[in-house]
């Protein structure tokens, strides 16, 4: 079901996404695709389309953009080939760009998304490969633009949805799930600040229930999920505030002003380009055996999907759980190297989804340059469970120790620090005495039936031991001297 806007009218969105493939090399030349190398210095005659050069195809990054058709269940097609789109412009050195128009590399396809209504598949329309263009940079000198062609050849796959989305939210989770589909695959690292995911997003309103489709504007310049679901939602409010007032939606390119919030329209559909696309001359069909499509399928990993099932399945983990272990590739695979060495699945989630995760938030640091080797994670766990050491000293200061001595068995680090929790009953009685002393008028409080503040005597204890008191023995202890004291009044 479609959100409603003012009681009267849906949106209606398709997602044009761009995704840099992870090769080493260009898509029709040896030319290195590294990110960041000084301007033009990946630049062969290929790249720049010299006269008398030709260029020859890149098998890896067709593998990638197969790879990304069987994860989207995408119909592979093994005959396809590349055009010509012709255009001028200052980054574009060779006058046209080499892309996939009429036969692209997959058909169809869908993406599972979350809405609110409960999970469902957005459908795609196509997948094609395609070269990027060069940089213009015009924030260098006030006077002059510059331009860099390091990225011209680089390969591309752009996804084209169909228009299937409903609201902002939904392209939100469209992109969120197809940028860890990618990673998940190592297709890509779909970094959108490094431009390597980059999305357009085509626009409409309709009468709700109305089958027809609204025309339509195509947003470009996002370079955020934020800003994705922002501008969506700008457009989504100035059409209906079009239409409420009497005029029509032009069909139009607009772009995003992310400093305000708001779109501004570059081009009418009127001054459309005319492409003259023509298949490439230089490069031949290509026609992908079976055996080749196979073997990318039999080395495909289990995609999240699959996972999140099988998690609560087979370690009987509730579905929030297991999707934050699914929600990056390294996350799940941590997750399997820690159940090598315990079967508690339950605090293996619990860790990972707690201090663990606070680490990789706060340090900016995916989960495997935490630097806890997975062995340790699990004895940590069982130091734990054996109630030897409590959760909050074995998740902050030993944690913190086996992160700076990861070779370190965690329980000789404990027993180094100190942090082990003591049944020196001696020791307890002395930090209980100690705490009730601290808060005479709470203990007379309690003994008139204020049985509540149990808890405050725990936590005063705790603190006093500095985490080495067991709660649960001082709470026996506790209740003990507490009840006898009451009794004897
Ligand atoms: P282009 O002219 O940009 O090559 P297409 O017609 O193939 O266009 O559409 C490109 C994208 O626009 C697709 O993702 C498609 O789902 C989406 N789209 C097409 N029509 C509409 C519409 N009326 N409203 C929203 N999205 C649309
Ligand atoms: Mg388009």
């Amino acid at each position: 079901m479609a959100t409603i806007y003012q009681g009267k009218y849906e949106a209606v969105i398709g997602l044009e996404i761009h995704v840099q493939l992870d090769t080493a090399s260009k898509l029709f030349c040896g030319d290195s695709t590294r990110f960041g190398a000084a301007p033009n210095t990946h630049i062969s005659p290929v790249t720049l389309a010299l006269p008398g050069t030709l260029p020859k195809i890149n098998k890896k990054a067709i593998e990638y953009a197969v790879r990304l058709g069987l994860a989207c269940q995408c119909e592979i097609m093994p005959y396809n080939f590349f055009a010509r789109k012709n255009y001028f412009y200052p980054d574009l050195p060779k006058g046209w760009q080499t892309t996939q128009h009429t036969h692209p590399i997959c058909m169809g396809g869908s993406v599972p998304i979350k809405t609110e209504e409960g999970a469902r598949l957005v459908k795609m329309h196509h997948i094609h490969l395609e070269e990027d263009a060069g940089k213009s940079i015009h924030d260098i000198y006030a006077d002059q633009s510059c331009v860099d062609l390091n990225r011209a050849g680089t390969p591309l796959v752009e996804i084209v949805s169909e228009p299937d989305m409903f609201s902002a939210d939904e392209a939100w989770n469209y992109v969120q799930e197809l940028r860890r589909l990618v990673r998940w695959i190592g297709v890509s690292d779909a970094n959108m600040e490094e431009g390597s995911l980059r999305c357009d997003a085509n626009v409409s309103i309709r009468p709700a229930g109305d089958p027809k489709l609204g025309t339509r504007v195509e947003v470009k310049n996002l370079n955020s999920t934020r800003n994705i679901k922002r501008a969506i939602d700008y457009e989504i409010d100035r059409m209906i505030r079009l239409v409420e007032s009497g005029e029509a939606v032009k069909q139009q390119t607009r772009s995003f002003d992310a400093a305000n919030g708001t779109t501004f329209a570059i081009r009418d559909k009127e001054e459309a380009n005319d492409y003259r696309y023509f298949p490439e001359p230089d490069l031949p069909p290509i026609q992908l055996s079976e055996d080749f499509i196979e073997n990318i399928k039999a080395a495909m990993p289990a995609l999240p999907q699959e996972l999140t099932a099988l998690y609560q399945s087979d370690y009987g983990l509730s579905e929030y759980d297991a999707e934050q272990l699914v929600s990056e590739k390294e996350i799940s695979v941590y997750f399997e190297q820690v159940i090598q060495h315990t079967d508690n699945y339950k605090a293996v989630a619990n860790w990972i989804g707690g201090p663990i995760r606070s680490i990789m938030n706060e340090q900016h640091i995916p989960i495997d340059q935490t630097g806890i080797p997975p062995g340790s994670l699990a004895a940590l766990i069982l130091l734990v469970t054996e109630g030897k050491l409590n959760f909050s000293v074995a998740s902050t200061k030993l944690l913190a120790a086996v992160r700076e001595n990861p070779g370190a068995s965690p329980l000789d680090l404990a027993r180094q620090l100190n942090l082990l929790q003591t049944d020196d009953t001696d020791l307890l009685e002395d930090w209980i005495k100690q705490a009730l002393e601290s808060m005479p008028d709470k203990v007379e409080a309690y003994r008139k039936g204020k049985k509540g503040l149990i808890g405050l005597f725990v936590g005063e204890v705790k603190k006093r031991s500095k985490g080495k008191a067991d709660p649960q023995k001082v709470m026996d202890m506790l209740k003990e001297k507490l009840d006898e004291s009451t009794n004897n009044c």
